[in-house]
């Protein structure tokens, strides 16, 4: 009898696999769900970093559900895609109150909680409880749409069944926690989405998309529509001080509970917007080359403007949704990427010129 697909992976990760991830060692559902949610939309060799730094302020699930929200995205400040913070700060506090702590040990259950969907619930099962549940991320798609030679785009639901249901069929009965880690494994490694390395790979007799010659065809990318462009306008206000104004932004919507700049609608006088919203006379202001940021539905067009405030009549009363933050001292709160970036350049600035 022929091998099946799942004996050749399995003796490929013996000597292979990534057995030195830190979310292997210990692998408590706790572990391997933070790792599980960092490692959506992002690879290992980015999140390694975060986990650990993650990990030790928050070893488990009371310290994690008794975090304020800030403290959370601080720590994830430049992982992106902030709603899995946030989530995994709603979930712990689920978990906390109606579980006794501890997360659920059954698919439904977890399924439940903010930001776990069937193949993360899957993948803690599975990898921390030996559970049989087949997973279906980004890199189990791929291995799964060449072996198949799937032709169509995996966001569209019918291809999305046909690959869970292909997930779900070469799952073996035994050692399904090395299985899933080898899938997932081949992904990353392996069958990569450019340059897959087939003639090492050791599922290729059974790889349809090998044999017809063009894997990089598989899977299909998401059909190209044009994105939205939204423009804003940013304040990087500075006081006398040389401390910069951060606000924080509303809990939901885009880069909700995070820290950024005050926005002044583009087609108002920013001068005039100062003294009206913030009661501050400006002293003097440059504006700054545009800063595009692309999200997953649209881009963002983002104006700055370097502004002076003038005189000592400026600081905001704490607790606060705006803080003046001098420049370094901001790494414990939640940054947006490309607020970091203009907070970087205006650093540069300060230690050079004046702006
Ligand atoms: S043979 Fe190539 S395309 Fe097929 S699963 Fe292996 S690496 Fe991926």
């Amino acid at each position: 009898m022929s091998r099946t697909f799942s004996q050749h992976l399995l003796t490929w990760f013996d000597t292979h696999g990534r057995q030195d991830l830190p979310w292997k060692h210990n692998p408590t559902p706790y572990r391997v769900w933070i790792s599980e949610i960092m490692l959506q939309q992002t690879q290992v060799v980015t999140v390694i970093p975060y986990y650990q730094r993650f990990i030790k302020h928050f070893p488990d699930m009371p310290t994690l559900a008794q975090a304020s929200v800030d403290e959370i995205l601080g720590l994830w400040t430049g992982l992106g895609y902030y709603a899995r913070a946030r989530n995994l700060h709603r979930a712990a506090q689920l978990v906390w109150e109606s579980h006794g702590g501890e997360l659920p040990t059954t698919l439904e259950a977890l399924m439940e909680l903010p930001g776990i969907g069937r193949s993360t619930a899957g993948a803690i099962l599975t990898l921390a409880l030996g559970q049989r549940h087949p997973i279906l991320d980004g890199n189990v798609k791929r291995v799964l749409a060449r072996q198949e030679a799937i032709p169509e785009w995996p966001g569209q639901s019918k291809v999305e069944k046909q690959l869970w249901q292909q997930s779900e069929k070469l799952l073996p009965q035994t050692r399904v926690a090395d299985y899933t880690q080898a899938i997932m494994d081949l992904g990353a490694t392996v069958c990569t989405r450019r340059h897959p390395r087939c003639p090492s790979c050791p599922v290729k007799e059974t790889c349809r998309a090998y044999a017809q010659g063009n894997p990089e065809a598989y899977p299909r990318p998401r059909p190209r529509k044009r994105l939205p462009l939204r423009t804003t306008r940013m304040l990087l206000l500075l006081n006398d001080q040389g401390e910069v104004l951060l606000e924080r932004r509303p809990p939901v919507g885009l880069w909700g509970g995070l820290w950024s700049f005050p926005e002044c609608p583009p087609q108002t006088e920013v001068a005039l917007w100062c003294q009206e919203q913030l009661g501050w006379p400006i002293e003097e202001m440059m504006t700054w080359p545009p800063v595009r940021h692309h999200f997953t539905h649209f881009t963002l067009h983002i104006q700055p403007v370097v502004a002076r405030i003038q005189g000592q009549g400026c600081q905001v009363m704490e607790p606060s949704d705006q803080v003046w933050c001098k420049m370094g001292t901001m790494s414990k709160r939640g940054l947006p990427a490309p607020i970091l970036r203009m907070l970087a350049r205006l650093r540069e600035q300060l230690e050079g010129i004046s702006p």
